[in-house]
């Protein structure tokens, strides 16, 4: 028999698609740890960018009210773009994978997943990169560097534990004006930002001292350089993993969703902080992903995530593809 705790958390769920995108982003957000739950290994994807190695880690997985990506439109304008593709029109659903990379004698973390966030209206399904981590033998002392592409929760949600960096032995990298945003006081009241806020303090302050700033254009450590990509957040930065001829550039937020961002570059998400810039840096880097040839990444793309950028119509489409 069903708890009471279990049907309530249904009931809220079953609530989410009623929700139009500002009545989610005012809603009351799970910020906790859940000390029974024990995130298990899900799936990782290795692969070579010439010497570099990569390994894509499934973290979570959680949903948004589809509103939240047409954000600049009429209600009814996101509905029909995803009943063409067969998917549900009222909630969308989006994976999220870390990156850990072997380049030299470093060992990176690109962003740290979700910890033990919980969005508004998700069952908890998040918080697996250390076990991830685990299966190809990589210690949380080992990592040296965690490159972080903005201050949102579902990217620093693993920044620290308990209050103490969760990677005590890294250089954490970001720059300096999303640590100055995404440290700002919350307020009392109960919002989506202040939300986000909190998260930003509980995961950001502990690492504080171990900050390293990094600005655009940047080899940040060997083969990984920060391309700007603003607009998502004020600070928020792509990156290009290189070595020779060998090239992915890994989008992160630049575009949260796999069909809307390339197909639709210029509707914004809810949460774009910056609408014109992020439409203007989705077109910068869909072209050159396009032009060029390269292999991207998207950090919510459906796992692993990985594939080409080609032109359609007036904008363009993600092709998931395999890497080698
Ligand atoms: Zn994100």
């Amino acid at each position: 028999m069903p708890t009471l705790s279990k049907i309530s958390r249904r009931g809220l769920i079953g609530a989410v698609p009623a929700l139009g995108a500002t009545a989610y982003l005012s809603g009351a957000a799970s910020v906790q740890a859940d000390p029974m739950r024990s995130p298990s290994l899900r799936a990782i994807h290795r692969f070579n960018i010439g010497t570099i190695k990569v390994a894509i880690i499934d973290d979570a997985r959680f949903t948004f009210p589809a509103p939240m990506f047409a954000a600049n439109h009429p209600d009814g304008t996101v509905e029909p773009f995803f009943e063409k593709y067969g998917l549900p029109a009222e909630t969308v659903s989006l994976h999220m994978q870390v990156t850990y990379i072997e380049t030299g004698s470093h060992k990176v973390l690109l962003d740290t997943g979700m910890g033990d966030i919980t969005f508004p209206g998700n069952e908890p399904d998040n918080g697996r990169l250390l076990s991830g981590l685990e299966a190809i033998a990589v210690s949380p002392e080992d990592i040296t560097d965690v490159i972080l592409s903005h201050g949102h929760p579902d990217h620093i949600g693993s920044c620290s534990r308990n209050g103490e960096p969760m990677f005590k032995n890294a250089h954490y990298h970001l720059p300096p004006n999303e640590l100055e945003f995404w440290t700002q006081k919350p307020g009392d009241e109960q919002s989506f930002m202040n939300m986000m806020l909190s998260v930003g303090v509980a995961q950001l302050e502990p690492i504080r001292s171990l900050i390293q700033p990094y600005a655009t254009d940047e080899e940040i450590v060997p083969g990984i350089t920060a391309i700007s990509a603003p607009g998502h957040t004020l600070g928020h930065h792509a990156f290009l993993l290189h070595d020779g001829d060998d090239k992915l550039l890994h989008l992160m937020d630049a575009a949260v969703h796999y069909l809307v961002g390339p197909e639709e570059p210029d509707w914004a998400l809810a949460v774009e902080m910056d609408q014109t810039a992020a439409a203007d840096t989705r077109r910068k880097l869909f072209k050159q992903a396009s032009e060029e040839n390269l292999m991207v990444a998207g950090y919510h793309f459906p796992f692993p995530g990985i594939g080409k950028i080609i032109p359609q119509q007036h904008a363009w489409r993600f092709v998931p593809m395999q890497t080698s």
